[in-house]
Order: structure tokens, then sequence, then C-alpha cells
């Protein structure tokens, strides 16, 4: 089996509406979606969905990594990832959202190829997935209001975004509890938002509440600031933006700087790495997140089927193509019910059908 053909597509999609988190506020998510054709007549999707705050790419560096990596790959065995990606990291060093589309494009036809859903051949732990829904932020009211719309929805795990000022934020969850009872889980993401002093306040002030876990308290660098929130915080602490890489991961093991990790496609560079940092958190003993940038329900369903695959990864925070107003996928990937991402028959992803008209044509097409 081999590689024939890559085509690379970019979408443009608006949020339903825009998306505070404590670094900014996006409007729009410029993503680049990549199909991997084989000669066996089955081929595979793929997305990256870059983040410059996150991991220093755009759009641009997308397809500029994937002009250099696409040519090495073709003729070369799609089955073969682990030695394929070992090509794309000869490459080109970094450059993890243009990794993880083709990543989880040979995962679709592996897949495809084993005719069973992706989550069955890499582990197949679990059949359905729990996913919150994030509220990014707003005024702590209009948070409330935006709480209870989720929770008609039939969500039963919210994630508050935080980050901003800490008496207001400590109001935020205040008044989404409220809203929630006792029921639902509460998680919160400082996005790096807060200081060590700041942030020692605020988890001890919302610890009241029955906070789940708080993702990433303090700018990720500042690794001794985690150590230290971690020890005084009667909230389990998750590292997001600290943890790119499984060396990232084996960092954070071994300075004992977090209780828990998010894994995330675009920071890691894909399926085949994200199974890598989940092994490395679950030998520490540190349960593990697996999160979104952004993601069309195309990597949104690679994602969740990672989640399916692997008992370490215990939570999963995987709702931005619902957050998204314009769609890639018409049907398949991996539906949502109420808050519960359920698996379909479908093989490898389970895509059914791409909306090819908003696709429009490729922007490449290596051969
Ligand atoms: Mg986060």
């Amino acid at each position: 089996m081999g590689i024939q053909q890559i085509e690379v597509y970019t979408a443009a999609m608006r949020y339903e509406e825009p998306f505070t988190i404590a670094a900014g506020t996006s409007t729009k998510t410029c993503n680049v979606i990549v199909r991997v054709l084989t000669d066996y007549e089955i081929y595979g999707w793929g997305e990256a969905s870059p983040s410059k705050r996150v991991t220093g790419e755009t759009t641009e560096t997308v397809i500029e990594a994937l002009d250099k990596i696409c040519p090495k790959l073709i003729g070369k065995c799609p089955l073969r990832i682990e030695s394929d990606v070992e090509i794309m990291d000869q490459v080109i060093s970094g450059n993890p959202a243009a990794k993880a589309a083709i990543d989880i494009a040979l995962h679709d036809v592996l897949g495809k190829t084993a005719r069973k859903p992706l989550f069955r051949i890499l582990g197949g732990y679990r059949t359905e997935v729990l996913t919150d829904i994030t509220l990014g932020i707003k005024s702590p009211k209009e948070m409330a209001q935006n709480a209870k719309k989720a929770l008609d929805k039939g969500f039963k795990a919210l994630k508050i975004k935080v980050g901003v000022d800490v008496d207001e934020d400590v109001e935020r969850i205040r008044l989404v509890r409220e809203v929630a009872g006792n029921d639902i889980q509460l998680r919160v993401d400082a996005n790096q938002g807060w200081t060590p002093k700041q942030a020692m306040e605020a988890l001890n002030k919302i610890s009241r509440y029955n906070i789940q876990l708080a993702e990433q308290p303090v700018p990720s660098e500042d690794i001794e600031g985690l150590k230290n929130v971690k020890k005084n915080s009667p909230v389990p602490i998750m590292a997001d933006e600290s943890v790119h890489t499984p060396a990232d991961a084996l960092r954070l093991v071994r300075e004992g700087a977090v209780d828990m990790m998010n894994i995330k496609l675009m920071k890691c560079g894909g399926i085949l790495k994200a199974k890598k940092i989940a092994a490395v958190a679950e030998a520490a003993g540190m349960p593990c997140m697996i999160g979104c940038m952004s993601e069309s329900s195309i990597g949104i369903a690679a994602a969740t089927h990672l989640a399916g695959a692997v008992k370490n990864i215990q939570y999963a925070d995987l709702d931005s193509d619902i957050l998204l107003k314009d769609k890639i996928t018409t049907e398949g990937g991996v539906p949502l019910v109420n808050s519960v991402r359920k698996f379909t028959n479908g093989h490898g992803l389970g895509i059914e059908t791409v909306d090819t008209e908003f696709l429009g044509k490729p922007l490449r097409i290596y051969k």
C-alpha cells in the first residue's frame, strides 16, 4: 500500500459567537484540511488548526510545512505511521499542527483499511466519551446564563474560562455553580492568565464550589510557579500550554509540577505522539484530558477516537466543532448526544460526507 496523492485545502470557519479566553477573542479560525489518497482506493481526512499563541503556527506556516513534508511521503506506506512521522520530523522540526493533519489522515486510512472504527484498533477502552462545553469569558451574569443554556442542551460538564480578575473569576464560578446544581462537573481554565499569587488566592476561594481541576493557572514557562501553585492549591492542577510533547510531559513529571495534563493533537503533532504523552502521564499516575483548539468535526473525530481508545485519557473537552457556525462535514464523525460523543460503526474516523462545495478546490495537490 502506498500514498499516491495528498490534497491540501484551506477552510475558514466562523464561530457562532465571538469566543473569549484570558489570551484574547476569536471570531473565526482558518484551518487546513488534507486528504491522503492511497493506491488501494482508500483515502483519509486530516486537519490542522494552527494557533499562533500556542505553537507559533498560522495557516501560512502550515501550508509551508506541508510543502516540505508532503513530497517526501508520496510512495510511502500509510500504515507505517511511526516511520511516516519520523520522516516528517526529519524534514522539519516543530510545526505540530501541520504534522497532526497528516498523522490524523494516516490514522483514518488505518481504520478504513482494517474496516473498523479507529478507536477499536487503537485500544478500544471506552465506547463513548463524555465531553464538557466551554463557557468563554463574559460577565459573571452572562456566563451563568450561558451555563443555563448549555445545561438545557443536556451538557453534564462545563469548562469555565477565567484568568482575568480574581474577584470577578470567583464570582463567575459561584454563579455558574448556583445555576448548575451539585451534579454537574465544573472545570476551570485560566489560560496562563493569573500570577502564582493570584492563582493560589483564586483556587482557595473557588474550591468550595467543587471544582474538578484547574487548567494552566500561570504562564507556560513558569514551571516553578506551577509547582508552587500545585503545592498550595486544594484544586488539582492541569498543565495545558506547558505540555506540548512527550518530553515536556516527562519534564513536568520529574519536576512534580502538576497533577494532570491536557493533551491536544495540534500541540503534540497528532495521535501517535498523543499516545506517548498519555503513556508518560500514566506511568506517573497522572490522568489526562484531551482538548481541542478550534478544530472542525474532522480534528474532533480524531481526538475523540483517541479518547475512546486510551484508558488514561479520563477527561474530554471536545466541543470546538459545535462552537463553529460553518461545518465541513455533513454526515458522520463522532456525533454528540447531550454531553456524550457516541461512536458510529463508520470505519476510521467515521467521516461519511464532506461538504466539497464549502471546501472548494484544493490549494495544493502532491503526487
Ligand atoms: Mg486550556
